[in-house]
Order: structure tokens, then sequence, then C-alpha cells
């Protein structure tokens, strides 16, 4: 680890200014916001992230970290920890995907500590990213190579990458927010806007370096979850080598709301298996007002992995990752009818 300065904010203002020297997710931003830490100091001890300064925003927690059920839909603070929104029943009850998906990741201490705004952006695994005796990785040293094109890439994406970056996104809650069609708001040196969760992760397109689309000095701020009949019957599967303190290898969240028998709305997201959250909107296509049948669900699979490719190790995703779309299908079937009128 080496000297680097640190600074409090004292209210949102005060972050975005200090904060202006932050990139989009760049690895080699001279300045970083500080939340839970848990990913942000791995990598600085690992030196991938060597920022000049850390901006901690632990004052601002008190007003950006509430859990506010309402008839439209959930709000959450970006700074709310993980285990406090996963353990809420509102959450629970109306939104189960988003509590199963914040329940299955990480350990309870890393839960308890971690926030949601840190959470989206964490960074890869990708053991060559996170290792800096490897020369070639794009992500971290721009235009250097990727090694886990010819090395071991048995954890890496099939969807979504290209050439320069095969790393796969890791978290799980960005998995389910996609499938619930949540916004996410952010402030900066320009004011505050809202966008859709789905755009704010970039594809590499040859430069893995930029991972958001966050501008220099934004805060993520609170996200916004709609309410909806789907998101009351809504599941997150994750599959992993080990059934706990695990990433995923494959994961699929999927919000389903039937009309008698035939599926009315359907969403599905992947993780585990991709360069950024994923929606799977081509299996979504498959499945709309037909039946919930197994063969329709392993038909939408198929759809779900369309376009993937493997590169030697993660081979095996292209056969995990329709069988774990199947699994949250049916486990989504299987919950009771939402109790939400619209
Ligand atoms: C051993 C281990 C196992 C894990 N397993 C899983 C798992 O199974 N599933 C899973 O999903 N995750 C897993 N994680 C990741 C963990 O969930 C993240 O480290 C955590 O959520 C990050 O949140 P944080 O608040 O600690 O972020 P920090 O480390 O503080 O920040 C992470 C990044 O986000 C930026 N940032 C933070 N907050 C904001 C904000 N509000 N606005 C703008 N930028 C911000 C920081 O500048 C930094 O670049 C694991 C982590 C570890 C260490
Ligand atoms: S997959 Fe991406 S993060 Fe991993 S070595 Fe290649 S460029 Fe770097």
């Amino acid at each position: 680890m080496r000297p680097f300065s640190y600074a409090r904010a004292t209210d949102l203002a005060q972050a975005v200014h200090l904060g202006r020297q932050t990139g989009q997710g760049q690895t080699d931003a001279p300045v970083q916001l500080l939340a839970g830490g848990t990913t942000l100091y791995d990598l600085m001890k690992l030196d991938v992230m060597v920022p000049d300064r850390l901006v901690d925003l632990g004052p601002l927690r008190p007003k950006l970290s509430s859990i506010t059920p309402s008839a439209e839909g959930l709000h959450l603070g970006a700074l709310a920890k993980m285990a406090h929104v996963a353990a809420h029943p509102v959450v629970q009850a109306d939104y189960p995907a988003l509590a199963q998906s914040l329940q299955l990741a990480a350990s309870a201490q890393l839960r308890n500590m971690a926030t949601l705004g840190g959470n989206v952006l964490q960074r890869t695994r990708c053991s060559y990213f996170r290792d800096p005796t490897w020369a070639a990785c794009n992500k971290r040293n721009p235009g250097s190579g990727c090694a886990a094109l010819t090395g071991f890439n048995r954890n890496h994406a099939v969807l979504g990458t290209d050439s320069s970056c095969i790393a796969q996104y890791p978290g799980d809650w960005a998995v389910a927010l996609m499938a619930l069609e949540a916004d996410v708001s952010l402030t900066g040196p320009l004011g505050s806007r809202r966008l859709p969760f789905a755009s704010l992760h970039r594809l590499a397109g040859g430069q893995p370096q930029f991972e958001t689309n966050l501008q220099p000095g934004e805060v993520i701020t609170a996200f916004f979850i709609p309410a909806s009949k789907r998101a009351q019957r809504s599941v997150y599967v994750k599959v992993r080598d080990r059934t706990s303190y695990e990433f995923a290898i494959a994961s699929a969240a999927v919000a389903l709301e039937m009309d008698g028998d035939l599926v009315r709305q359907i969403r599905i997201s992947l993780g585990g298996m991709a360069y950024r959250p994923w929606r799977a909107e081509g299996a979504e296509a498959v499945l709309t007002g037909k039946p919930l049948t197994e063969a329709n669900a392993e038909a939408a699979g198929r759809a779900a992995l369309a376009g993937a490719a493997g590169h030697g190790h993660n081979d095996y995703k292209l056969t995990l990752g329709p069988q774990t779309v199947v699994r949250a299908l049916m486990q989504a079937k299987a919950l009771p009818p939402a109790s939400r009128k619209a």
C-alpha cells in the first residue's frame, strides 16, 4: 500500500467537489470515493488501485442510507448497507429477488460493511487484473493486452466480451436490479440525474478501463425499484463452486407475472456469465404469451445464451447458463401469485 491523503466529505456538495477527479470507474483515477471500503481497500493493498486521495462518504450516511417503500416503489439510499436491505421485511416480501441477491453475496461481515453504491461498482475478480505482476491487462494497464484470453479463464464471461477484455461482472445485486428495471440517481458537478440502471455499466468496446457511464465526480445517491406484480413474484438463483462466501459462476434473476397459465410479462437477467449485468430480452420474448412449461423454459434458456462464446476453460458456462435460467424460471413459477393489484 502506498501513501495517500484522506478527507471526510461533510455533505454531498463537498463529496462531489472533492471527488471531481474520480474517473469513470477507472483503476488509475487519482481520487476514489470510499464507502464500505471492502472492494477499494483490497485493491489498494494489492497495488492495483493507487489513489492519491480517498474521499470518505461516511458522514453522508444518515441522509443517504434510507430504505423507503411506497405504493410506487422502493427507494434505497446508496449508502444503505447490504445486510440492512436484505433483512428489510418489505424488500423480502415485495422484491424477493433483491433480498436474495444480497443475502447470497459475500459474507455476513462484508454485508454489514458494504454499501449498495459500492456494490454495483465492485471490480472484476479476474486474477490477472488483481495481480499487477501480470503486465497484460487492458483494464488495469490500457493497451497492454489481455492475459486471460490465452490464460486461465474458467470464471470469465461468455456474453458481451470482445478481444480487449473477457472479464465477468462479479456482483449479484446488480443482476436483480436489471430484472426489476431499477433506476439509479447520481449527483455530480453538473447537477443531478436519474438513469435506468441498465445503462450504468458499459461494454468494453476496446476500452475496458472505462467500466461505467459515471462522469468524473458523480456520486451514486440512490436506487429506485418500481413496484409491480412481477417484482413481487421474483427470484434470484446463484450457482457457485461452494455454497457460501463465493462469487457466482452463473446466476439468473426472474420477475414473473402470469395471466392464468400464460406468461403475461417476464424479465430475465444473468450474472456470472457476462461482461456487465445482462438482461436476456431474447429469452423474455420466447416466453411472453406462452405457458411456462419446462420445454418453453429450456427454449428460453437457450435464447438467453444466444451469441455466447466460450474461451476454453469457461466453455462449461454455455451449458450451465441455460440450466440456471431454467432453474430460476421453475422457481418463479412455483411461487404464489402476487398479491398486488397492479
Ligand atoms: C471476499 C469477498 C467476497 C465477496 N463476495 C461477493 C459476492 O459473492 N457477491 C457480490 O455481489 N459481491 C461480493 N463481494 C463484493 C462486495 O459485495 C463489495 O466489495 C461491496 O459491495 C462493495 O461495497 P463497499 O461499500 O465496500 O464499496 P467500496 O469498496 O467503498 O467502493 C467500491 C468502489 O465504488 C466507489 N463508490 C462507492 N460508493 C460510491 C458511491 N455512492 N458513488 C460513487 N462511487 C462509489 C468507490 O470509489 C470504489 O471505487 C465480495 C467481496 C469480498 C472482499
Ligand atoms: S479479462 Fe479483462 S481484466 Fe482480465 S486480464 Fe483480460 S483485460 Fe484484464
